[in-house]
Order: C-alpha cells, then structure tokens, then sequence
C-alpha cells in the first residue's frame, strides 16, 4: 500500500527547513509563514475535535479550525464516513452527480428565512477566490458595466482586481497588494473605506453608469473583525440599485458559520427585507474539502455558461468528495450547533477581555455573531485604518505564551478566532487558563 507520509521530519524546525528548500516561504499560503509573530510554523499532522497535533506530537487547543471551514470539530466522523463513502465510488467524473443538487438545495433552503428566499441557485467551484472572482465577472456581464467597488481592509481571495487593500495575509504582511497585477486591472476597482456611506455615494456619482457592483464581506472578518454598522448592507443594496448596480455579499467566511444561514440570516432576524444580488460561500460549506460556491437570483444565475453568455467551468468544479463533505457538515450543523459555538466564543472573548484587562493592557475584541477578534488599542473598530492603528507589536509574546501552553491561535493579530462545536467545556477551561500567562506576556 501507498501511504503518504508525515511522520519524517521529527520537529517542526526540520519540517520547515524541509519545506522552506521546496515550496516558496516553505508554505502554501503566506500567513501559514509565521511573518507576523515569528518563530517556527508549526507542521501539523493530525486533527480530531477541537485539537490538533504537529509533527512533535506537541497536542493544541485549536482556534484557527482550518480558518472556519472545521464549524463541527476537526475529522468529525460523520464528515469523515461522508467522505469515505463518495471517495471508495470514484474520486472526480467531470460530470454531474445528483449530490450536487442535494447540496444546491440544502444551501438554497438554509438561506430561505422568514419565507424569503436568499438565493435561487446556486454554481459550485472549488476556493472562495474563484467565487468572487466569477461573481465580479457575472455582475460585469449582467449589467455591462466594469467598475467595483470594495472596501479597504476587505479580504474577497487573491485574484487580481480584487488584492488592493484586501486585509488578510496582505495585512499581516503590512503590503498593499499585489505585484503582478496590472495597473489597468487595478484601475478597475474603486477602494473605499469601510462603514462610509458618503463614500459610496462619491463614488456612484462620480463615476455615474460604470459601476458594476459593490463586493462586500457580510461582516468584515479579515482585519481583524469589522462589523458593518448597522443598516450598512441594506444601505449598500438600496444604494447600488438606485444606480443600476448590484451588491456581491461575500459570506465565504460568515456563511453557515454565524448562523444557519450566514450573516444575512442574522441580520434579517430584524425582519428586514434587504436581499444580495450574488452570494459567495466557502470555508464551511465544504466542511474542510475544497468547495465554494456562489449564488443569486435566478435572472442573474441563468447568465452563467451554458444558459447565458459569462463563462465559468472547473474541471474538479462540485468535486464529489468534497460536496460529500459539504452536505455532511451541513446536516450536522443545527441550532444546537450554533448555540455551542456561540456560547464557546463568548466566554473565550470574555475571559481574554478579563485577562488583559488584570494586566492593563490597552484591548478591543470586536465581534460579528460567533467571531471575535483582539486588538491592541482602545475604542471600537469600523474601518481599515483604525484596525492597523494599534499596538500589533504586542501580540507575537501573546501568541508564543498561548503556543508553550497548548493553544494555537491565528499566527496574525488581523485574523478571527474560530471556534467550533467540538469546543467542549475541557477545552475552553484550557484556553482560557492559559490567558492570564499571555496577557502577562502581552503587557511586557
Ligand atoms: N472571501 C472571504 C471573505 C475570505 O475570508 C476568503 C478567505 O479567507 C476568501 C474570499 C477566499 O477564499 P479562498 O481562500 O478559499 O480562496
């Protein structure tokens, strides 16, 4: 038999300097690096719950569950089977397999509350960057129009119109975006900043008929967490209406993760009928395969290649392993679910408060329904630029400390801390022992 190894490198400083001669940075993606609090990445090699293991055999309470997608636990043996199952009756067809429209649905009926429909239908890619990617092209192709607007500090993946002040790893490593992309490229994407209405409203009317839509994330959660104020969204939608634009909501980070039906199904508890034109799900709706998606009105959707005239295809687009996974996590993820996750987050924000606060260290934690963040400032957080004005130096003692006492933690201080389901009563009390330590630590 075949097996893939992990077991060759004995510690992490071997496994890095093993990756670091092959793989550029020695990583797949930069903030897996380390850049921000330094020290060794940590090489992982098992999951189960809410722990993870590396190469060491060193066990941690894990708060970056993947970077959302782990919403019930690492290798939940439901998914696992789900996954066993699809992958012993073949890998990948390039065809279409009636799982496909089980997950549509199940996606479909989530994002129904209070009788109104979220999305009508929905296309399946593999990354959440092919799905704002195609979502921006859809929205040119429906309205005929070329502009975007995002906002600063918003992370929507790597593809090129969208890397300008994205938040993210680009944050983490204090870069303003990309080299490689073209400036005409560039040009075609207006940065705003964020929770700024007048903003918005600039920028409609200076650049009136050439605004294709507004790409947002339905809580900003890649610079640290920025909620939109309240009535932001909706504002957002009214307004790109008003001016023949559509509205792109981004919930691959938010979406099944704050609620059963994402952000937008938290905010229209309120009973507030504003509704997205496109959607983009990622992360939790391929339970931790390569799986994302994105959604929308009928009228927009059909524009898609076959039906209509904006291409999009991937050859492992609805992989069945991966959709396996995604309707496993998704069935898993009832109101209990939630309610633990909830309940998890809250109490962990509210003792890293408490601790910092013993030490006096100067601390925001800002909050979007289950996700929190830290900030090393004082005064709550709406926009890009307040999120950067704080004292980040503070946080890599505060991490390292959190680390030595079995906890991993984002490695940036712009990124969410996610909890799951699998956070039990033993693994809060574990993290939350282990913060008094790093707030020390932090106030040094
Ligand atoms: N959109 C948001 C809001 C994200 O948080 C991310 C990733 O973190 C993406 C898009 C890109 O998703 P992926 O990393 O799967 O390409």
């Amino acid at each position: 038999m075949t097996t893939v190894t992990n077991e060759t490198a004995v510690t992490n400083e071997q496994a890095a300097a093993r990756a670091r001669a092959v793989i550029p940075g020695g990583v797949n993606s930069p903030v897996r690096a380390f850049a921000s609090v330094g020290g060794t990445p940590l090489a992982i090699t098992r999951a189960q719950g809410a722990r993870v293991w590396d190469v060491e055999g060193n066990e941690y309470v894990d708060l970056v569950a993947s970077w959302g997608p782990a919403l019930v636990g690492h290798a939940h043996p439901e998914v696992v089977a789900a996954v066993q199952q699809a992958a012993a009756q073949g890998l990948s067809f390039g065809a279409s397999t009636p799982a496909e429209a089980e997950l549509a649905e199940v996606v479909i009926d989530r994002l129904t509350v209070n009788g109104v429909r979220g999305i009508d239908k929905l296309r399946l890619v593999s990354t959440g960057t092919e799905a704002t990617m195609t979502a921006v092209r859809l929205a040119r192709g429906v309205t005929g129009r070329d502009l975007i607007i995002k906002f600063a500090g918003h992370y929507h993946g790597h593809s090129d119109g969208l890397l300008a002040d994205a938040g993210s790893g680009l944050a983490t490593l204090a870069i303003p975006g990309s080299a490689g992309v073209p400036a005409p490229i560039a040009a075609q994407t207006l940065v705003l900043p964020y929770n700024d209405r007048d903003a918005v409203h600039a920028a409609f009317a200076a650049h009136a008929g050439k605004i294709a839509a507004i790409i947002t994330e339905a809580a900003g959660a890649n610079a640290g967490i920025l909620a939109p104020e309240p009535g932001f969204n909706e504002f957002l939608v009214a307004t790109a209406h008003a001016h023949g634009a559509l509205v792109i909501l981004d919930e691959v980070l938010t979406g099944f993760r704050v609620s059963t039906a994402g952000w937008w199904g938290l905010e229209r508890t309120d009973g507030a009928i504003w509704r997205p034109d496109i959607v983009t799900f990622g992360k939790v709706i391929g339970g931790g395969m390569p799986l994302a998606g994105l959604g929308g009105r009928a009228e927009i959707m059909d524009q898609l290649a076959p039906l209509g005239p904006v291409y999009q295809a991937g050859t492992l687009s609805g992989n069945p392993l991966a959709v396996a996974a995604g309707i496993a996590t998704l069935r898993l993820a009832d109101a209990a679910v939630y309610e633990r996750v909830d309940h998890a987050a809250a109490v962990v924000a509210s003792s890293l408060s408490e601790a910092l606060e013993d030490e006096g260290v100067e601390h925001v934690i800002s909050h979007a329904g289950n996700l929190f963040s830290l900030a090393f400032r004082s005064g709550s957080i709406t926009n890009y630029d307040e999120a950067r004005e704080q004292e980040a130096w503070r946080y890599p003692a505060f991490f390292h400390a959190m680390r030595e006492q079995g906890v991993s933690l984002p490695p940036s201080v712009f990124e969410a801390w996610f909890l799951t389901a699998a956070h039990d009563d033993a693994a809060i009390e574990h993290i939350v022992s282990a913060l008094p330590a790093a707030a020390r630590a932090a106030a040094e």
